[in-house]
């Protein structure tokens, strides 16, 4: 009886879910290509479980509805504080919270020193040649990164809902690519090791920063444009207006955006792939030849248990 009247809310927070960060099928091909930027020594675990690494490339999304401390690992809001970036954050964690706070930096986003935590569990789950683990922290790993690459991940505007462009979000990352990822190109080249991965990392959340006023002010403009088309439409999910629009104004904007997505989407491959490729030499190259997935739901994270044992699966 209770399982039935949870369910429809739990249904609606799923459906929700699919409605932040490139999109479900972003990630899912971000993580798809990039295991086939990695060596062929990496083969026996990422392309023989491919389809587990696409499965859980959206479970930090999942999460998001179990855990306050979920949210802010998704995105760093740069311009909150009115001054120049670059010269604010520090890179390193330590210095970040002597600096800002620890309040502070998990009230505008912690995404780049998520992904160094995370990257060292990955490494450590190599060491320990716990085959689960490494899937699963690859995936959560892929996903952050991925994350970083999207402009509107680095802003407090992140939905345009400071500048009356509700919906931009969900329109830019998971519409677009969704519409025309059948024409990128979006094979990065082979992994390669990063040496300073904290460079590397701000160096991408930089791009995407300086990225989002083009991402902003191109759809005022195409907005403005199709302004009489009356076909724009925004529908509630999560507090945050998902747009659509006319394939006409979509490929309109996607234009005007010259390549952005597709360079950003690319981007991402490049980096999720690279990260998983230095986790694996810092771990010392282990051979990922022999091991063996146990057969039950060890991947899974509590919520995907909670969620099965609602549905009965
Ligand atoms: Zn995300």
């Amino acid at each position: 009886m209770r399982t039935n009247i949870i369910r429809p809310f739990l249904m609606a927070f799923l459906i929700l879910g699919l409605f932040t960060n490139w999109g479900f099928f972003g990630h899912e091909t971000i993580h798809e290509k990039a295991v086939y930027s990695l060596p062929k020594e990496m083969w026996p675990l990422y392309k023989e479980h491919i389809a587990i690494l696409i499965e859980k490339s959206t479970n930090p999304d999942k999460r998001r509805h179990f855990s306050k401390k979920e949210p802010p690992k998704h995105y760093i809001d740069l311009d909150a504080f009115r001054v120049n970036p670059k010269t604010v954050f520090p890179a390193n964690w330590d210095s970040a919270k002597s600096f800002l706070t620890e309040d502070t930096l998990w009230a505008y986003g912690v995404l780049p020193w998520n992904i160094e935590w995370v990257y060292y569990d990955l490494v450590e789950a190599f060491d320990s040649n716990d085959a689960q683990a490494i899937l699963r922290l690859s995936a959560d790993l892929g996903h952050y990164i991925s994350d970083a690459c999207v402009p509107l991940h680095t802003t407090v505007n992140y939905n345009g809902q400071l500048t009356n462009q509700r919906g931009i979000h969900g329109f830019w990352e998971s519409r677009l690519p969704e519409l025309f990822a059948e024409e990128y190109f979006l094979y990065p080249g082979q992994a390669e090791y990063i040496h300073n991965r904290q460079e590397y990392i701000w160096a991408i959340i930089f791009e995407s920063f300086s990225a989002k006023d083009s991402v902003l002010d191109l759809d005022k403009k195409v907005q403005e444009a199709f302004a009489d088309e009356g076909t724009q439409s925004i529908s509630e999910r999560k507090g945050q207006g998902v747009r659509t629009q006319s394939i006409e104004a979509s490929r309109a904007y996607h234009e005007a955006l010259n390549g952005m997505v597709e360079r950003r989407m690319r981007r991402s491959i490049k980096a999720v792939a690279d990260f998983w490729f230095t986790a694996w030499v810092d771990a010392g190259q282990p051979n990922l030849k022999n091991l063996e997935l146990e057969k039950d739901g060890e991947t899974k994270f509590f919520g995907e248990k909670v969620l099965e044992k609602l549905w009965g699966n």
